[in-house]
C-alpha cells in the first residue's frame, strides 16, 4: 500500500479521456497563450464563482502580488496578515517594498480574527490579507465592516479555500469565497483543490475598475498594445493549463464533497482521543478541506509524526515556524510572540486528505493513529 498525501494519479485517470482531449485541441490549434481555453475557462470561473470578473494569471502568489500592485499601495504602507499562513502571502508585501504586519489567529478555526486586525491598525495601515487557511473561509463580514470604517482594502488569500461558501452571519448571505474582498486570489497548483498541470492562479473581483487595473497590471502595465501607462509583470495562465482546469471545473464541487467524506471518517475515528482536536467546522463557513489538520495536546506530534512514517503513513506540518520568527521576515518583527501561532506550530498535523481515498487507505491511516494512541 502506498499511501500520499495527494493522490493526483488516479484522479488523472478518472478524467484522463476528457482531458487529454482537451489537451490535444490546444496543442493542434498551437493557440497556446490566451485563445478561447482561457476564455472559456474564464468565463466557466466566474459563473461557477458567482463574480463579475476573474483574472487569470501565472500563479496564485502572483495573484497576490498583481492584486497589491493594482491597488497602488506605497512603500512603508502596512499590510494586515495572520502570523500562521503559508510564506507567498507574506512575500508579496515585503517584496514591493510593504510593511507585512502580522496579527494571532484563531485557536479554533487557524484564520485571522478581526479583534487582533482592529489592534494592529495604525495610519499607515492600507490593506488586509486574510488566508481562508486549510480550507475555511475567514469570517469575512465583520472584517468587511472594519475595513468599510477605516478605508481599507481586502484582498481574500483563496489559494486553500476555492469552491467553499461563507455565509454573513448577520444576514445569512451566501457567498462563494474568494469573491467577498476587493480582490480574492486563488491558486491552481497542481495539489490544491482546483489544481491543473502546472502554474496557475487567479484574482476575482466584482468591482469593474479593480478588474480593469488588474489586468492592467498582469500584461505589463498596458491598457492598450505597446502603450505601457503603469510597471507591471507578465503573468499569464497558459492555454494547456486552461484546458485542463475546464475539465476539473465540472468536478470541483464533487471533488469537495470526496474530501469532506475523508474528513467526516477522520472526525469519526479520532472522537475518543482526548489527546487529539480535530478540525474545528466555523458555523458561517463550509470547508473543502484542502488539508485535514489536527492539534495533538499532549505533546507528542513530532513523536506522532514519526510513528506514522514507521508505518508508512505520511502526514506534514504545516507550518512549523511563525512567520516573524522565518529569517527572512525577523526584519518585520518587534518581538511580540503571538500565543495561539506559536501553539499551532508546534502542535498541528495533517493527514492525508484528496479525492481518490480509498476505505483500505483510509482504515490504514486511521487505524495507524489509533495504535499511536492506544499505547499511551
Ligand atoms: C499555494 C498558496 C499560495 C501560492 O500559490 P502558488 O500558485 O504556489 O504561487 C498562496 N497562499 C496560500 C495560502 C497558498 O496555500
Amino acid at each position: 500500500m502506498n499511501i500520499s498525501m495527494v493522490d493526483l494519479k488516479t484522479q488523472y485517470l478518472h478524467i484522463k479521456q476528457e482531458v487529454d482531449r482537451e489537451i490535444a485541441e490546444v496543442i493542434d490549434s498551437t493557440q497556446f497563450i490566451g485563445g478561447a481555453k482561457v476564455t472559456a475557462f474564464r468565463e466557466n470561473l466566474e459563473q461557477y464563482l458567482g463574480v463579475k470578473h476573474v483574472i487569470p494569471c501565472a500563479n496564485g502568489t502572483d495573484a497576490l502580488q498583481i492584486a497589491m500592485m493594482a491597488l497602488g499601495l506605497q512603500p512603508g504602507d502596512e499590510v494586515i496578515i495572520p502570523a500562521f499562513t503559508y510564506v507567498a502571502t507574506a512575500e508579496v508585501i515585503g517584496l514591493l517594498g510593504f510593511t507585512p504586519v502580522m496579527t494571532d489567529v484563531d485557536p479554533d478555526t487557524f484564520n485571522i480574527r478581526v479583534d487582533h486586525i482592529e489592534a494592529a491598525i495604525t495610519p499607515r495601515t492600507k490593506a488586509i490579507v486574510p488566508v481562508h487557511l486549510f480550507g475555511q473561509c475567514a469570517d469575512m463580514e465583520p472584517i468587511m465592516a472594519l475595513a468599510k470604517k477605516h478605508n481599507l482594502y481586502v484582498i481574500e488569500d483563496n489559494a486553500q479555500a476555492i469552491g467553499g461558501d461563507y455565509t454573513a452571519p448577520s444576514t445569512g448571505l451566501k457567498s462563494k469565497t474568494g469573491t467577498i474582498g476587493h480582490y480574492g486570489c486563488t491558486s491552481f497548483f497542481p495539489s490544491k483543490n482546483l489544481g491543473c498541470y502546472g502554474d496557475g492562479g487567479a484574482l476575482m473581483t466584482n468591482d469593474d475598475e479593480l478588474a480593469k487595473a488588474a489586468r492592467i497590471i498582469a500584461n505589463h502595465g498596458q491598457s492598450k498594445q505597446y502603450y505601457h501607462d503603469k510597471i507591471g509583470v507578465n503573468s499569464r495562465l497558459d492555454a494547456i493549463q486552461a484546458a485542463v482546469l475546464l475539465v476539473k471545473l465540472k468536478y470541483l464541487d464533487t471533488y469537495c464533497a470526496a474530501r469532506a467524506r475523508v474528513a467526516d471518517a477522520y472526525d469519526q475515528a479520532f472522537a475518543g482521543i482526548s489527546a487529539l482536536k480535530t478540525p474545528v467546522r466555523a458555523p458561517y463557513s463550509t470547508h473543502v478541506f484542502h488539508q485535514y489538520t489536527m492539534q495533538v495536546t499532549d505533546g507528542r506530534r513530532d513523536a506522532l509524526k514519526t510513528f506514522l512514517a514507521e508505518q508508512e503513513v505520511p502526514s506534514m506540518i504545516y507550518y512549523p515556524v511563525p512567520l516573524y520568527k522565518q529569517e527572512a521576515f525577523k526584519q518585520y518583527w518587534n518581538g511580540t510572540i503571538l500565543p495561539v501561532t506559536e501553539r499551532l506550530c508546534e502542535t498541528v498535523i495533517s493527514l492525508p486528505v484528496h479525492t481518490e481515498m480509498t476505505p483500505e487507505v483510509l482504515e490504514k491511516i486511521t487505524g495507524s493513529v489509533k495504535a499511536f494512541f492506544a499505547g499511551s
